[in-house]
C-alpha cells in the first residue's frame, strides 16, 4: 500500500499567529512528507506492505516503526487542530475531564506539564483505556500509546521543529497558546468511537 499525505483541511497561514506558515510550511512540508516518504520506501518488501498503518506500528520495530508512527502521529496532530479551535470540550468528554482531572484547567495544567517536562524530542498524549478512563502520557521519539494498547485522543508534538521557528527554545509557550487551535469536535468524536 503506498500511505499518502493527506492536505491539511486549513491553509498554511490559518494557524497563525499561534502556529505560522513557516512553521507549517517546515513541520507539514518537510517533516512530516519526509515521514511519508521513508515509510514508503521502507515497507516495500516486508510483510508490512499490505497493512493498515495502525498494524505497522502495532508491529514494526526499528527504521520502520519510527517513520510509519511519526507518519501517523503528524496526521493524527494536525487534523486535531483548526483556526476555529479553542474552548472547552462538553458532552461524555468534557464530564470525563472534570470527573478525572477536577477541572478542564487542571487538566490543561497537567497535560502541559506532562508536555514540558518530557525530555528530549517525543510527544504528549490523551488516550483512553478500554474501560474508557483517561490517561495523560509522554511518548519519547516516535512513539505512540497504541503499543501500550491505549486509544490516543489528543496529542501535542514537542519535537523542536513544532515550534522552534516560533517559539525558539519556550516550549512551554508554544504548549500553553496551542489549546487556541484545538478542535474539540474531533476530539469529543474520537473519545466517543
Ligand atoms: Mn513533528
Amino acid at each position: 500500500m503506498k500511505y499518502t499525505q493527506p492536505n491539511l483541511p486549513y491553509s498554511n497561514d490559518a494557524l497563525a499567529p499561534v502556529i505560522s506558515a513557516e512553521t507549517i510550511d517546515y513541520h507539514y512540508g518537510k517533516h512530516e512528507k519526509a515521514y511519508i516518504d521513508n515509510l514508503n520506501k521502507l515497507i516495500v518488501g516486508t510483510e508490512f506492505e499490505d497493512m493498515e498503518l495502525e498494524d505497522v506500528i502495532r508491529h514494526a520495530k526499528g527504521a520502520l516503526f519510527n517513520n510509519a508512527s511519526q507518519a501517523w502521529n503528524h496526521i493524527f496532530y494536525f487534523f486535531s487542530l483548526s483556526p476555529d479551535g479553542g474552548g472547552q470540550p462538553d458532552g461524555a468528554l468534557g464530564e470525563a475531564i472534570k470527573t478525572q482531572f477536577g477541572s478542564f484547567d487542571k487538566f490543561k495544567e497537567a497535560f502541559e506539564d506532562a508536555g514540558a517536562k518530557l525530555f528530549g524530542s517525543g510527544w504528549v498524549w490523551l488516550s483512553k483505556d478500554d474501560d474508557g478512563k483517561l490517561v495523560i502520557t509522554q511518548e519519547s521519539n516516535a512513539g505512540n500509546p497504541m503499543t501500550s494498547g491505549l486509544t490516543p485522543i489528543l496529542t501535542f508534538d514537542v519535537w523542536e521543529h513544532a515550534y522552534y521557528i516560533d517559539y525558539r527554545n519556550m516550549r512551554a509557550a508554544y504548549l500553553k497558546r496551542l489549546w487556541d487551535l484545538v478542535d474539540w469536535d474531533i476530539i469529543e468524536s474520537r473519545y466517543e468511537s
